[in-house]
């Protein structure tokens, strides 16, 4: 897929699982194929629509890292089951954060038997519901889940599954894309999952509204790179597997950038001269249909100040 269509698949995506809009809006799910990729020893990655997923498929069974859809979950059993290494099933799903199209999936594969794992605020978004959004222009409607959806076991900082041999660790980075995120490592592979605290699409979106903050990203991210090995393979929240070359050029950006913002902030410009300005024409190559320039500067420019929009709570 070249990149428009790419980022314009995550837009729909992220639409289908935040707004209630029309049906015509949705993804054709029916059409959406699970293509799997062998990351390193016993890890898989999966992509279909929505966040890419991290399996561990060993003797004991299966681990994944997140689900994205509802429709999905059973092409996402069909695939795991395809590699013909386990007839076991998918013991444990790890959720990266509250995301629709990270946990979307949750209530047919709670329902099939695995146990959903999360960090204690995944499970508290998803109960309340609310708005997301980056605290300006971009807002998404997020409803309450359903019971099945919530996660059995969460965790204050982090948690690990002892399955398939490996130490499979979910680590709780505060404030960064949401109040919740999860970057999950499996040590044995040299493989992590980084949730949408690193995405390939562009500039990120940052669920300010959702409690995080460029600050929180750039520094959560940091010191998981800190602690990760030269050759580590790294699965990406969207987007194609990268190396921890791609990591540093996408900390290097949002460093850049926000101090760019800093910068106009410390000169007293507002929001609409920072746009006006075009203050972010240098990174002009991280815009994307989800998270322009424009959208990048305010989702800055609200964490920067600490002004999260509102997380509004349903009924
Ligand atoms: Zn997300």
């Amino acid at each position: 897929m070249n990149r428009i269509i790419r980022t314009a698949a995550i837009f729909a995506a992220l639409s289908a699982a935040f707004l209630c809009t029309a049906a015509a809006q949705q993804p054709d799910f029916s059409k959406v194929e699970i293509k799997v990729t062998k990351v390193s020893g016993n890890i898989y990655m999966l992509e279909g629509q929505g966040g890419n997923i991290a399996a561990s498929v060993g003797e004991d069974g299966i681990v994944i890292v997140d689900d994205e859809f509802a429709p999905l979950a059973e092409k996402i059993q069909a695939a795991l089951k395809n590699l013909a290494i386990t007839d076991k099933p998918v013991r444990f799903v790890i959720n990266t954060h509250y995301h629709g199209d990270h946990t979307g999936g949750n209530v047919p594969f709670a329902t099939s038997g695995s146990t959903l794992i999360a960090q204690d605020n995944v499970r508290k978004r998803l109960a309340s519901g609310g708005t997301a959004g980056n605290g300006g222009s971009v807002k998404m409607e997020v409803k309450p889940a359903e019971k099945a959806a919530l996660p059995i076991i969460t965790f204050e900082h982090d948690v690990t599954v002892h399955l398939n041999g490996e130490d499979i660790r979910a680590l709780h980075f505060p404030s960064g894309h949401t109040d919740g995120d999860a970057i999950i490592f499996f040590p044995k592979n040299n493989v992590v999952h980084m949730g949408d605290d690193f995405v390939r699409y562009g500039f990120p979106f940052i669920d300010v509204a959702g409690g995080g903050s460029v600050q929180g990203m750039i520094d959560g991210v940091e010191k998981a790179a800190a602690q990760l090995p030269a050759d580590v393979k790294v699965i990406p929240g969207h987007g194609a597997l990268s190396n921890l070359d791609d990591v540093r050029d996408y900390i290097k950006m949002l460093k850049e950038t926000s101090a760019v913002v800093q910068k106009a902030l410390d000169a007293h410009k507002t929001l609409d001269q920072m746009k006006q300005e075009k203050i972010l024409a240098p990174w002009a190559k991280w815009s994307n249909d989800f998270v322009s320039q424009d959208v990048f500067i305010e989702t800055l420019y609200n964490s920067l100040t600490n002004h999260p929009g509102q997380f509004v709570k349903h009924n």
